[in-house]
């Protein structure tokens, strides 16, 4: 754990540093290689887990994080960042995909990714001419589309495998008997570790081959998912469009010991209307929390001298910045997430390396902005109806509920409409929007009610834009209630 820390803070920089440059590079070869840089740094981030994952595999403690991933997606990126090593070698790269696999299914990207990433190196590292290939194929098994089986195969033209040492390979720190380490390099784990994966993720991996043959691994994960909501925001982006946020003047205090992070950062906010302040740890950070009263506090977690949670404590204990929203911003991934929302009522938790857009769109949870609107028309696409209301037609008493209700709206609810965009899945859109529904009425507000009726309606005919589109309305749907008050 220690070591991932270590390596995830430079991470941060590399990727961060490389999506900055990205909208500075106009040339489209150098945009190419900025991808690939980009690309390469979640690999390495992958191969980080991967040698936790051993570790933890080892000790049974593996957990998977399923979530909508665009799978041919994920295939075109493990086929990219493989382009230069099969050009120098001139092997012929192809990559299939099926037309019926459909953009988003329920799975776990990262060991994913290490699975094709391994299976893939492997068939490039032992075939000297000819071919690799990486397939995707599906098949549905449920009536109505909701779940299915994913087949990808990565096959080659290379050295092949003998019969009996097809079965060992899977072992770890196994190689085929008889090949010579200074050729082919390599620890033997991969394998050891794709199998356990895939079997965690209820799948099984086969493999064909012959000696001087060419291999093919298949990899068949069966009964997967598919996500109700095929589009949505969620944290992932790293990708994604540039969130053009203008806010209105507002107070950002970065507490970081890294140097280049912190430079980072102001990067990220630069020409986006926010002022920052820097503190380099948790002491100085609650110093100038106090003195400067900043409107938002970005806090690491792991710093000399004070580290972020006590930092954290300091600055809620005090009367005058207990209520600052503070969002942390860690790349320990040992650090408990539910446990800082609990005691330290912290405000948001982000995972280094964090993107623009990631950092953008939880500022504007917090942050005030100019542009609401057109970022608002960016996002909902289609849809122009605005979510608004006359204050003057709500009855005084009822307005003097709404704070309560809003506090409600931005907390437990906030934090379960951001599970239910993440997980995307019928049930929980349906049980948020009951919740909705029963708040609306218990406060009056028939914004509320009028939004829970739109999502149910979406969520009973099955209109799975639509209700992708509505419940990322939510956001909007608090800002207009603000401005009731
Ligand atoms: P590593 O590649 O680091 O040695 P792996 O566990 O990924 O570790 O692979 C174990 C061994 O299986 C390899 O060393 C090689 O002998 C054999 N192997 C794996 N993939 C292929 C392939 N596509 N073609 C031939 N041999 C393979």
């Amino acid at each position: 754990a220690n070591m991932s820390h270590e390596i995830r803070t430079p991470m941060n920089a590399i990727l961060g540093f490389s999506e900055l440059l990205e909208k500075e590079v106009t040339e489209p070869r150098q945009k190419r290689f900025l991808s690939s840089i980009r690309s390469g740094g979640k690999t390495l981030l992958s191969l980080i887990n991967d040698l936790l994952d051993l570790s933890k595999i080892e000790a049974g403690k593996l957990t998977l994080d399923y979530e909508p991933v665009d799978v041919p997606e994920v295939l075109r990126e493990v086929g990219r960042i493989f382009e230069i090593k099969t050009k120098e070698k001139g092997l012929a790269l192809n990559i299939e995909i099926a037309p019926s696999v459909p953009r988003h299914v329920l799975l776990d990207e990262v060991r994913l990714r290490q699975v094709l990433f391994n299976l893939l190196g492997n068939a490039i590292k032992f075939t000297e001419k000819g071919y690799v290939s990486l397939t995707l194929s599906t098949e549905y098994t449920q009536m109505d589309q909701s779940t299915l089986d994913l087949e990808f195969t990565v096959a080659d033209s290379g050295i092949g495998i003998a019969e009996e040492d097809q079965g060992r390979i899977f072992e770890a720190f196994v190689q085929q008997s008889g090949q010579r380490t200074r050729q082919f390099g390599g620890t033997g784990l991969g394998l050891a570790i794709s199998r356990r994966l895939v079997e965690a993720m209820g799948g099984e991996i086969t493999l064909q081959s012959e000696r001087g043959k060419g291999s093919k691994f298949t990899v068949c994960l069966k009964g997967l998912e598919v996500p109700a909501v095929q589009e949505m925001d969620g944290e992932v982006p790293i990708e994604g469009p540039i969130a053009e946020v203008q806010f209105q003047p507002a107070t950002v205090l970065i507490v970081e010991d890294n140097a280049m992070n912190r430079e980072l950062i102001q990067e990220f906010l630069h020409n986006s209307g926010l002022n920052t302040l820097i503190a380099e740890n948790g002491q100085v950070g609650a110093d100038m929390a106090f003195e400067h009263k900043p409107d938002l506090v970005l806090m690491d977690i792991s710093m000399p001298v004070l580290d972020g949670k006590d930092s954290t404590r300091l600055i809620r204990q005090n009367p005058s910045t207990m209520d600052m929203p503070i969002i942390i911003l860690t790349a320990s991934i040992a650090s408990d997430k539910e446990k800082l929302y609990e005691e330290l009522k912290i405000n948001g938790f982000l995972h280094k390396p964090v993107g623009r857009n990631q950092l953008i769109n939880a500022l504007a949870k917090f942050l005030p902005s100019d542009h609401a609107e057109s970022s608002e028309e960016a996002k909902i696409g289609t849809d122009n109806s605005e979510i608004q209301q006359d204050s003057e037609a709500l009855p005084s008493a009822i307005l003097e509920k709404l704070p309560l209700a809003l506090e409600i709206l931005e907390g437990d609810f906030m934090r379960e409409w951001e599970q239910t965009s993440k997980r995307s899945r019928i049930g929980p859109i349906k049980n948020f929007s009951q919740k909705l529904s029963d708040l609306g009425g218990e406060y009056d507000l028939p914004l509320v009610k009028q939004f829970s009726q739109d999502l149910a309606l979406a969520v009973d005919s099955f209109d799975v834009d639509q209700m992708g589109m509505k419940l990322s309305r939510y956001p909007d749907l608090i800002n207009a209630l603000k401005r009731l008050l």
